[in-house]
């Protein structure tokens, strides 16, 4: 059985074709541009280089085409006609509360998807042009959503709720979400195998440490708490992004500096956290290697987002009453051994104690736990696609 994963930006389309029988992927690549001038898809049938086709990508319609045409290529292709793909899985970014779980996408699904466009006015417009677009050209293919926020469903009113007026959660479903939900599931169930134990045993706090950056409490299987919120702004720093800041910022900047709405958002969206303290980059090598050239602000920068990670870390652990693993994944919890490092350090109380070797490594599946600590610290490459395709694969049988 093979799967096509597709996650539509609002220019861009990524897709994933993966043999489910080995969960093998058998080729991926990026349209990018779709839309603008000088459009291109980077394709890569695995095993073979990649190859950049220079293509007008009008629309998401066309991106599609393409895709297809080159998964079906003799030269670039992996299968002989689309009648191999046996479905579609959609990432979707905001599921609202009517998603729990992943979902066959049918007329209602639809309706429903784009009544949560207001929750996510930057990415479910896009994710539902990919879904249409999908459906234009492959009408019996049967397409699958599968949320990032639906693994945050079960948290607790008391989480999830803002202190705020409670007439404004019930007028505009104003409430924490989270998100991030596919890969934090999909690293909970990776740690558990690791760890030899049922999940549904097991209290595990996930760091999805990325450019966007979140922290999930996962227990017995389930998320009780994450760091996202109502909008992925809430939370950690990240590399644009300020995360949890005093509400009362927004006002006095908006007042002083004489921002309209979209330039305090775009300010706390685009111009803060990493990049904003050191003025480097939002990228965490350029930012370290600033810092180890001497760069204060880059030092900084470094050490307020490692703070904040230790900071939820250690308030999870309050929660959860302890914890079994933490799990670093996402390109700088996958990558970057002195952030964790930085983070991890004087948490011994807590039954935290890495092995400095052992973390030294990059992008591999590792425990990196000191002999006898009380919690054991991995690293676990995330795979949405991955798991986008073993949902779909899941709902069809
Ligand atoms: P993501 O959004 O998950 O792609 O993560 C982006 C961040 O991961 C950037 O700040 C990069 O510095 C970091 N990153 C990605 N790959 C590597 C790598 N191979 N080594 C060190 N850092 C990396």
């Amino acid at each position: 059985m093979k799967i096509l994963v597709i996650n539509t930006g609002s220019s861009s389309l990524k897709y994933q074709l993966i043999d489910m029988t080995n969960e093998n992927v058998l080729a991926k690549g990026v349209c990018d541009r779709i839309g603008l001038e000088h459009s291109f898809l980077k394709h890569t049938r695995i095993g073979s280089d990649p190859v950049i086709i220079e293509k007008d990508l009008y629309n998401h319609k066309i991106a599609v085409q393409e895709v297809l045409s080159a998964l079906t290529d003799s030269k670039t292709g992996v299968i002989s006609s689309m009648s191999e793909i046996a479905a579609v899985g959609h990432r979707i970014v905001h599921g609202g509360e009517k998603f729990k779980e992943s979902v066959i996408i049918d007329d209602n699904v639809m309706a429903a998807i784009k009544e949560c466009v207001e929750l996510a006015p930057l990415h479910n417009p896009a994710n539902i042009i990919g879904i249409e677009a999908c459906q234009q050209i492959m009408p019996n293919i049967p397409m699958v959503a599968v949320f990032d926020t639906a693994f945050h469903q079960t948290m607790p009113p008391y989480a999830y709720i803002y202190a705020l007026p409670f007439e404004i959660y019930e007028k505009y479903r104003l409430r924490k979400y989270g998100f991030h939900g596919t890969s934090h599931k999909y690293v909970a169930h990776r740690a558990a195998e690791m760890l030899g134990r049922p999940i549904e045993e097991l209290k595990i706090i996930t760091c999805h440490l990325g450019n966007g950056a979140s922290i999930c409490a996962v227990k017995y299987g389930k998320s009780i708490e994450t760091s996202m919120g109502f909008t992925p702004l809430q939370g950690l720093a990240m590399g644009t992004r300020s995360g949890t800041i005093d509400p009362a910022v927004i006002s006095f900047l908006m007042e002083k500096e004489k921002m309209s709405v979209k330039d305090i958002s775009d300010f706390l969206n685009k111009k803060s956290g990493v990049l904003g303290v050191s003025g480097v980059s939002s990228d965490f090598r350029d930012v370290q290697e600033a810092a180890e050239n001497g760069n204060e602000r880059a030092k900084l920068a470094l050490d307020i987002f490692c703070y904040k990670v230790k900071r939820f870390i250690g308030d999870y652990m309050g929660i959860l009453n302890g914890a079994d693993a933490v799990v670093f994944t996402a390109g700088i919890g996958e990558n970057n051994d002195l952030v964790r490092s930085m983070i991890l350090k004087d948490m011994d109380f807590l039954g935290i104690v890495i092995d400095e070797e052992k973390n030294k490594v990059k992008g591999k599946e590792i425990d990196i736990s000191a002999p006898g600590a009380r919690v054991k610290t991995l690293i676990i490459p995330t795979n949405e696609e991955l798991a986008i395709a073993r949902e779909t694969k899941k709902l069809l049988s």
